[in-house]
């Protein structure tokens, strides 16, 4: 079993690293994460310019790849050759913030599982809901156990080739989590707000400012789950297409 593990925070993030620990007790663990946070990037592919990779340590002294690309940049250079040997599961994260709702299609951690899918691999993104306005160091040790052992099912049971899990863990100690919800996409509530200022030569510049994000806990979703703390596995594929409205849209008559 080899596994790359990946994430869009750098690979220096503590997340990175509590992951790759417990990976490790799974299989062989490949680690190549960006140089820098990518943190709501979305989808990227990286080519109007070289991509770089160089080899780095993390705090444990486990040696690292970083790249100057972006999450889904590490994982496609992973699968298309720099790793020599073939990688049979993509691991992202651990992301301090929860990617919920249409946070996913910003979301560095989750993008990195989505190439995955399209080299045909499986891919676990993980994120951590930690509480708003945390201060000091966030603990990873429960999420990243939940991680391994959500891992250690996919190996076994074997997971559909076009299909990521997108995990979101309650900041919670372990034995207060509640158990495991299997949950569709809930829906994210953004309070952006557009401010505008003016840079010292009386030029305006814009900044997507506002509010934190909300959501609406329903039952079933992925909001509905971390609100009962509960963890939250959300099964995504990348077909975008609204089913519902191809028969509506037929009947158009184009
Ligand atoms: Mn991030």
């Amino acid at each position: 079993m080899h596994i790359l593990v990946t994430n869009d925070d750098g690979v220096l993030a503590p997340g990175l690293l509590a992951l790759a620990q417990q990976m490790r007790l799974l299989g062989d663990v490949s680690i190549l994460a960006p140089d820098r946070n990518w943190s709501a990037s979305g989808h990227v592919k990286t080519m109007h310019r070289p991509l770089r990779v160089r080899e780095v340590r993390l705090d444990d002294g486990t040696a690292a790849m970083a790249s100057d690309g972006a999450p889904s940049d590490c994982v496609a250079l992973a699968l298309l050759g720099l790793l020599p040997d073939k990688v049979d599961l993509v691991v992202s994260g651990i992301n301090p913030n929860a990617n919920l709702g249409h946070d996913i299609t910003y979301s560095g951690t989750v993008t990195a599982a989505m190439e995955a899918v399209i080299w045909g691999i499986p891919g676990i993104s993980v994120s951590l809901d930690s509480p708003e306005n945390h201060l000091g160091v966030l603990d990873y040790e429960p999420a990243a156990n939940i991680a391994r052992r959500i891992a250690e099912k996919v190996i076994k049971r074997g997971l559909s080739k076009d299909i990521l899990l997108n995990v979101n863990v309650p900041y919670l100690l372990e034995d207060q989590i509640k158990g495991t919800s299997i949950t569709r996409l809930g829906l994210r509530v953004y309070r952006d707000s557009l401010v505008r200022r003016e840079d010292p030569r009386g030029l305006p510049y814009y900044w997507i400012g506002g509010e934190a994000p909300t959501g609406v806990p329903e039952q079933g979703t992925d909001f509905g789950a971390l609100a009962q703390g509960m963890v939250s596995i959300t099964p995504l594929h990348l077909d975008l297409t609204s089913y519902r409205q191809l028969g509506e849209l037929i009947s158009w008559e184009w």
